[in-house]
């Protein structure tokens, strides 16, 4: 069998940790399977490198940023070959652009375009355990370092799963699966031990960073199952897969507190006003989320919607342009929002759960400022500080994964 497993930030955080993890790739390969692995940067090194870059330039050109970020990755690949050979196993680490791994020209949030893995099939053919620099790749076209985004090393993985045919694709992490909530933030929250691409696409895009949302992707479109799980012990994780036995009316719960909202007011109402709002947002690459619209009255409307923080100052500058233009009476930000998310696939079949919901919050006096849902996710905006006990609150009457009937009364 040909294994891929990528091993998070916490899980190479030391060198008791990443020799922890070299006796378990050796393990693997004493087995019999070929193993190639993806690690991510040392504990908090990404975000120390961030913090570095912005003390000598706060806008720091964003080539530099993917070289320096880059580097992170770089040192925990090279720690883990050397703790493998220690051990006696030929092992070979690449970086994302030794692997072949290409990517678009987005720095910061580059999408791979193709893996080639020339050097990693003929290192596996050697008999070699195979490391790849999680989070990065290189376009071909400028030949320069690009990273995939936050939590890329995931999408580096299932990707090269993908690209290699391997037959198991296994996400090391600090938690023991995929949880019904962050359990950093609900304690009694309990492991999923399946959940569909569907609802896991739907939870990190909801903000559940157990799993880069383009991993996901990338798993349903070549259908490989990922099995999520702990680098600190042998017990089962999460399947990530097809399709799962039971439909849960709620399967879930995510948060996200990493955007911001913006309101124009006093927008005359006529058509292509949308258009001539969001386009240039769309040009300027920043990724609206939710969007409301009220009714319009005295010709006027209102139209609120989020994009991520780090793009706010950009956002404001172009809402501003465009509201001046049309005349619109104001641009007001809120930047201290949080968004709580219910997934699950069995709600399509259910009825109501949205009503429940909104009935769980106003018991709790939480405001909800914004709504939006699809077939199978609901979604509130609430006050940032009321996030962690929205999540509780919900938690604790839904009780995911809750295949009642009960849930959608
Ligand atoms: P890694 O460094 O291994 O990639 P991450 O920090 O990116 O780890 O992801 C693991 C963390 O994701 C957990 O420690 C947990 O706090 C958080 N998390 C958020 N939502 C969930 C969830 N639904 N299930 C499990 N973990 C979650
Ligand atoms: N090191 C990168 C990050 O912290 C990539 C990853 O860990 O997946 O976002
Ligand atoms: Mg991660």
């Amino acid at each position: 069998m040909l294994i891929v497993q990528k091993y998070g930030g916490t899980s190479v955080a030391s060198p008791e940790r990443i020799s922890a993890v070299a006796d378990r790739i050796c393990a693997t390969k004493d087995a019999g399977h070929d193993v190639v692995v993806v690690v991510s940067a040392m504990g908090k090194t990404t975000d120390e490198l961030i913090a570095l870059a912005s003390a000598v330039n706060p806008d720091p050109p964003a080539r530099e940023m993917d070289m320096l970020l880059t580097a992170g990755e770089r040192i925990s690949m090279a720690l883990t070959a050397m703790a493998i050979a220690k051990r006696g196993v030929e092992a070979v680490s690449f970086t994302g652009s030794q692997a072949g791994i290409l990517t678009d020209a987005a720095h910061g949030a580059a999408k791979i375009t193709e893996i080639r893995g020339t050097r990693v099939k003929e290192s596996l053919a050697d008999d070699k355990v195979v490391i790849v620099a999680g989070f990065q790749g290189v376009d071909p076209e400028s030949r320069e370092i690009t990273t995939l985004g936050r939590g890329g090393s995931d999408a580096t993985a299932v990707a090269l799963a993908a690209a290699l045919d391997a037959d198991a694709c296994e996400i090391f992490t600090d938690v023991d699966g995929v949880y019904t909530a962050d359990p950093r933030i609900v304690p009694t929250a309990r492991k999923l031990d399946e959940v569909s691409f569907e609802e896991m696409l739907e939870l990190s895009a909801s903000g559940a960073g157990v799993l880069m949302s383009r991993s996901v992707e990338f798993g349903r479109r070549f259908n490989i199952p990922i099995h999520v799980r702990s680098s600190f012990n042998d017990n089962q994780g999460t399947w990530v897969k097809e399709t799962t036995m039971e439909q849960a009316v709620i399967s879930g719960i995510a948060h996200d507190t990493s955007e911001a909202k913006l309101t124009i007011r006093g927008v005359p109402d006529f058509p292509g006003i949308a258009a001539q709002l969001f386009e240039p947002m769309a040009t300027a690459d920043i990724n609206v989320d939710m969007i409301v619209q009220n009714t319009s009255t005295d010709g006027t409307t209102d139209i609120s919607f989020t994009v991520p923080k780090s793009t706010l100052d950009q956002a404001r500058t172009i809402a501003s342009e465009i509201a001046n233009s049309m005349r619109a009476r104001s641009v007001d930000v809120d930047s201290s929002i949080g968004k709580v998310s219910l997934v699950g696939a069995g709600m399509k079949s259910h009825p109501g759960v949205a009503a429940a919901v909104f009935r769980v919050l106003a018991d709790a006096s939480i405001n909800i400022g914004m709504i939006s849902t699809s077939t199978i996710r609901i979604s509130c905006v609430v006050a940032e500080a009321d996030t962690d006990r929205a999540v509780q609150v919900l938690h604790e009457r839904f009780e995911p994964p809750n295949v009642s009937e009960e849930v959608g009364a």
